[in-house]
């Protein structure tokens, strides 16, 4: 017998977005498509606990991010994590978000396959099963499976019990974990900070509102 659909999937895309481009911004439209989800919510990390602090404050983080999705409205900007104060963790963010949307609304916390590899050195990591869907951007070609083998045994066994059809992410609230192929473009933060700091064009490796943005407040002057 089928399943049947419980709720359109909200996403969630944390990130550092310091500053915020077109592969965060891809990896977003690509998921909305792919998974079918309602709406996603940027959510910029306020202090992130397990990388480096962000170069720019969280003020400015929010505001690109802001102008980087306004054309969009299926994209919103969630401050919630800029908000509060430090160590601020995603387990946190989702027993938010749960409380406020219903136990029964499918959330699907969205990520990069780089991240995905990760996942075991993040706070009470195994709890994120229970309050959402992890939704990994995997290059096409390529499969999590393959890399899998590289990261814990404990990250291994929820990756062989979870992985699901993204047909899931509108059974259940939580609990699967699906790979969606998505060309990953070869864009990072770290990469624009480094151009803007040797003085080098960054024009359409982000939206233009947000290089205006950086010119204008002299962000990321300095590596
Ligand atoms: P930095 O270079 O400062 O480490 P970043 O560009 O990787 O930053 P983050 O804010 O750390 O950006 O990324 C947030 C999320 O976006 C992560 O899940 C990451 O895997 C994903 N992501 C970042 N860049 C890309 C990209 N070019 N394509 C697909 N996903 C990406």
């Amino acid at each position: 017998m089928n399943k049947r659909a419980i709720g359109i999937p909200v996403g969630i895309l944390g990130g550092t977005f310091d500053p915020v481009h077109y592969g965060h911004l891809r990896l977003a439209e690509e998921m909305l498509e792919l998974a079918h989800l309602r709406q996603i919510r940027f959510i910029p990390a306020g202090t992130p606990p397990h990388r480096d602090v962000p170069q720019v404050s969280a003020q400015h983080r929010s505001a690109m991010v802001q102008l980087a999705i306004a054309d969009q409205p299926a994209f919103v900007l969630d401050e919630r994590e800029v908000r509060r104060a430090a160590p601020c963790y995603t387990v946190d963010t989702l027993l938010e978000l749960r409380a406020e949307l219903g136990a029964e609304q499918p959330l699907c916390l969205l990520m990069g396959g780089d991240a995905f590899l990760q996942l075991h050195t993040w706070h009470e990591w195994e709890r994120l099963f229970g309050l959402a869907h992890i939704v990994v951007g995997y290059r096409p070609g390529f499969t999590l499976e393959e890399r899998i083998n590289s990261t814990t045994l404990a990250l291994r066994s929820h990756y062989q019990q979870r992985i699901s059809s993204a047909d899931a992410l509108s059974q259940q609230p939580a609990g699967a974990i699906v790979e969606l192929a998505i060309p990953k473009l070869e864009i990072s933060a770290t990469l624009i900070r480094s151009r803007v700091a040797e003085k080098r064009t960054i024009r359409y490796l982000l939206p233009n509102p947000v290089a205006d943005y950086i010119h204008q407040h002299n962000l990321y002057i300095t590596c």
